[in-house]
């Protein structure tokens, strides 16, 4: 008979463990035991599908999350790592995509599955959705796959390719871009193209260390590119992403910030807002123009993973920016 399999939590909070005050509002509680606690209560029988610790990372809303946080749940893994067959961590959903992103980028060689999770509703109110999402990221990380996931609702995404896309409904990511991982149905189906886990002795690397002062800008008709130059001026601003129209298209009068962003050797990435598809800036002379003068082309990822790749980027290949892209 084969060991039963182990799992470590890496405890960080979210709407999982959230609490309802007289007023209405969802807050975590104030103290890290009872919020535990309610996790722990989500699912009494999940030590069922594996044996596991849970190790505290933060009790926050997730929309306080800090690229210290992520650093801590990379030591946590590194550390751990030999000791757990896979790592669940319970996350609120506001910022799960770039926590899923930032581990997907910094953790090097895993050959195990590190998933996230949470829910829409309050993991103690009968009608939540933390039980069934609990339980499949624990049946997902004990999987023979390898690779950082989101397992919410019926689908298991990569955590390069989440997007956070409904704010109430119980489905609330998408893949951005791609094809979902699996599929939660009455088994678990993964595709083809998944990796493996990997069965062989072997170590994991991280590279922790996230460039946290960078702004993204959404492009408006007649909006005014003198707001972009001012903030050039700022020195603290290490990189900038914008929100451009259709395939990555610029109106005129944004040159003279290209230009100093590129004095100044600055990173600036181009994305789409559109809510599909991807980005082609040669196509239009609007969008080939901000390409000629220096703009990164974000291509078909998600804000998400295009912030984190600048941050990421920022501290580790400055210089490279664009062939993490
Ligand atoms: N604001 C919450 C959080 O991100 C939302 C959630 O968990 O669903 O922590």
């Amino acid at each position: 008979m084969e060991d039963k399999k182990k799992v470590l939590i890496l405890f960080c909070g979210g709407t999982i463990v959230m609490e309802e005050k007289e007023d209405g509002s969802l807050a975590v509680p104030d103290s890290q035991d009872s919020a535990i606690s309610i996790l722990q209560n989500v699912e009494p029988r999940l030590s069922t599908i594996a044996d596991y610790d849970i190790e505290f990372i933060a009790n926050i809303d997730s929309t306080n999350i800090t690229p210290a946080d992520w650093d801590k749940m990379l030591y946590q893994i590194k550390a751990k790592y030999q000791d757990y067959d896979g790592f669940v961590i319970t996350h609120g959903t506001d910022t799960m995509a770039y926590t899923a992103s930032a581990l997907s980028l910094a953790i090097i060689g895993l050959g195990k599955p590190v998933v996230l999770t949470g829910s829409q509703i309050p993991g103690e109110k009968i009608e939540s959705d933390a039980r069934r999402n609990l339980v499949n990221a624990f049946r997902v990380a004990i999987m023979d796959i390898s690779g950082v996931f989101i397992v919410f609702d019926e689908r298991i995404i990569l955590g390069s390719r989440a997007s956070k896309a409904s704010e109430s409904k119980l489905d609330a990511f998408l893949s951005v871009n791609s094809e979902d991982a699996g599929e939660i149905a009455i088994d678990i189906k993964i595709k083809d193209w998944v990796k493996k886990r990997n069965r062989e002795p072997h170590q994991v690397e991280i590279r922790p260390g996230f460039e946290p002062n960078i702004f993204v800008y959404t492009l408006s008709p007649g909006c005014d590119p003198h707001g972009l130059e001012l903030l050039l001026a700022d020195q603290k601003l290490k990189g900038l992403i914008i929100r451009a129209y259709g395939t990555g298209n610029i109106p005129y009068g944004f040159e003279n910030f290209f230009r100093k962003a590129r004095e100044r050797n600055l990173p600036v990435i181009v994305t789409s807002q559109c809510l599909h598809g991807r980005t082609l800036m040669p196509l239009y002379e609007v969008g080939r123009k901000a390409l000629e003068l220096g703009a990164i082309e974000g291509h078909e990822e998600s804000l998400e993973s295009l912030c984190v790749k600048l941050m990421w980027g920022l501290r580790h290949f400055p210089d490279q920016i664009e062939s993490l892209i």
